[in-house]
């Protein structure tokens, strides 16, 4: 405990950084927990936390969706030209957890925290414009603890194409014009699959000289040449990084690549893969905050045999479904698009409606595929339930409760539930892709070995295979699920040590190793 106290000096322990001890500015369109639509939100939340207890100086920018109550107003204002308007920002701050946050302020990001990414093309296109002009300034301007940043020692850590701009205007406005110049920025790629992708015209708005359209220009066998500014940002930065080792080598092929393959084919050297931490505070059995009423329980690997199966119970209690211990319970959580293989999940229903299982599916996204988790719980009142929302405590009580979870993503750069669910001894059965590939190693019965499940082919047939192999285990040898669960929540899934990744990355764009 005194190790943790700020103000005890004597034993703080040295900075694990060392010498190479930096200020990091990690700009995110969305951070947790103040807006967040996926894992984006998750790691801007969480890296940034343990890149300071590792001794450095760290700061989060994002915008101002709405008032946050613990940041205040640096009182701080300036203005940045977008598509030939002045628009006015003010910056917010909070310091928390050892981070400096700071919150862009404008009416154009004002309200949208549900819809982050929604409107049209051009006007989403001039709010990351707004933002990353807005975020660069920040450690000239915005004081945190009475101090600006500065630029020398200096690193950005930018996120998917909503700020690929970042790295082509620190070089366009500041660089090529002797300033900032020992400034760095890293890109990492969450998700290729959007872009910023627009007819070439689009070059107008982010206010370029001329030589630079070259960056953005990418062609493409269905329409030709176009606007690109992922393609820039990626050519531009001094590093890349994505968020798994699977997804890196995806990423080059002309499959995983979305037209991006060519680019990062060439831009290889800068490449790397970490796979993503979680908060282990926030998915933590122990912890969890969700549990701690309407029956559920805190449990750990100790207690695990009594407190899941009493989680599960509440969790048949809230949905209304039987209460049964017996009864194998399968998860789905996330966004109800392609990428998530949900229609693989539908595929596999009627087979699984022959077992006995109960399924819970939670998610948000394209009606169609919300209209089917209503259907099925209709059609299948005693066995399924649909919640279609979005919901931080049902997500946590779904991943303590079901003893499988399921994810038959087409592709998933990193994934997180997979992660939570082997930290609750749920059980991944999972499309052997990207992260998924990473992280959940294949269960081998001779050795008493691996995590979960795994499948080669986004497929509804491959998918029935191995979760009925999931359920034989499950019904049948009661000590290799045991052992499963046991090793899942035994690993270290921290950002600790991926936050010392990212460290070696940082580093190496600092002395451009
Ligand atoms: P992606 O970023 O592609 O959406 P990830 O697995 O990396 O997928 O992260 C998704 C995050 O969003 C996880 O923290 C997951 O629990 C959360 N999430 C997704 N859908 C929902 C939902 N309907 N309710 C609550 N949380 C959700």
């Amino acid at each position: 405990a005194e190790l943790d106290d700020p103000s005890n000096e004597d034993v703080k322990p040295p900075p694990l950084a060392g010498v190479n001890v930096m200020n990091i500015i990690l700009v995110a369109a969305e951070c947790a927990p103040w807006s967040k639509t996926g894992g984006l939100g998750d790691v801007a939340g969480a890296l940034p936390k343990a890149l300071a207890r590792r001794g450095h100086r760290v700061m989060v920018v994002a915008p101002r969706y709405s008032n946050y109550p613990e940041a205040q107003d640096s009182g701080v204002r300036k203005r940045y030209k977008v598509d030939g308007q002045d628009m006015e920002v003010n910056y917010f701050q909070a310091y928390i957890d050892g981070v400096d946050f700071v919150f862009i302020d404008s009416p154009i990001f004002q309200h949208i925290e549900k819809n982050i990414y929604g409107g049209n093309r051009v006007d989403i296109l001039k709010r990351m414009i707004l933002f990353c002009k807005a975020a660069i300034e920040v450690p000239w301007y915005v004081p945190c603890g009475g101090v600006c940043y500065g630029d020398g020692n200096l690193v950005f850590i930018a996120n998917d194409w909503h700020t690929a701009l970042l790295p082509v205007y620190l070089k366009a406005y500041y660089q090529d014009n002797g300033l900032m110049k020992y400034t760095r920025s890293v890109l990492v790629i969450h998700n290729i699959a959007h872009q910023g992708r627009g007819p070439l015209d689009d070059f107008s708005y982010v206010d370029l000289p001329p030589h630079y359209l070259d960056l953005f220009k990418l062609y493409d066998p269905v329409g030709g040449d176009h606007f690109n500014i992922f393609a820039a940002g990626l050519k531009t930065a001094d590093r890349v990084v994505t968020v798994s080792h699977g997804y890196a080598w995806e990423l080059k092929t002309s499959e995983g690549g979305w037209g991006l393959h060519e680019i990062i084919n060439e831009n290889d050297w800068k490449l790397r893969g970490i796979v993503n931490g979680i908060d282990t505070e926030d998915w933590s059995p122990e912890l969890d905050v969700h549990l701690q009423s309407d029956g559920y329980v805190n449990y750990s690997l100790d207690t695990l045999q009594s407190g899941k199966p009493q989680c599960k119970a509440a969790l048949q209690k809230e949905l209304g479904l039987p209460v049964r211990a017996d009864v194998p319970l399968i998860g789905f959580i996330g966004r109800l698009d392609q990428q998530k293989g949900v229609d693989l999940i539908a595929e596999a229903v009627p087979w699984m409606m022959g077992q006995d299982v109960q399924l819970v599916m939670l998610g948000t996204g394209r009606p169609d595929l919300e209209q089917m988790l209503r259907q099925f719980e209709g059609q299948y009142n005693d066995k399924v339930r649909g919640w279609v929302g979005f919901s931080v405590k049902t997500a946590h009580r779904i991943t303590a409760g079901a003893d499988i979870l399921l994810m038959p993503s087409r592709f998933e750069p990193c994934g997180l539930n997979q992660l939570y669910a082997m930290r609750y001894g749920t059980i991944p059965v999972v499309h052997a892709v990207g992260g998924l590939r990473d992280t959940v190693q294949p269960f081998n019965p001779f050795e008493e070995s691996g995590l979960g499940w795994t499948f080669a082919r986004a497929d509804g047939n491959e998918l029935m295979h191995a979760l009925g192999n999931c359920l034989l285990t499950y019904h049948q040898y009661k000590e290799s699920w045991e052992g499963l669960q046991k090793r899942g929540m035994l690993q270290d899934l921290s950002w600790d040590s991926a936050a010392q990744n990212y460290e070696e990355v940082l580093v190496a764009a600092k002395y451009q190793w």
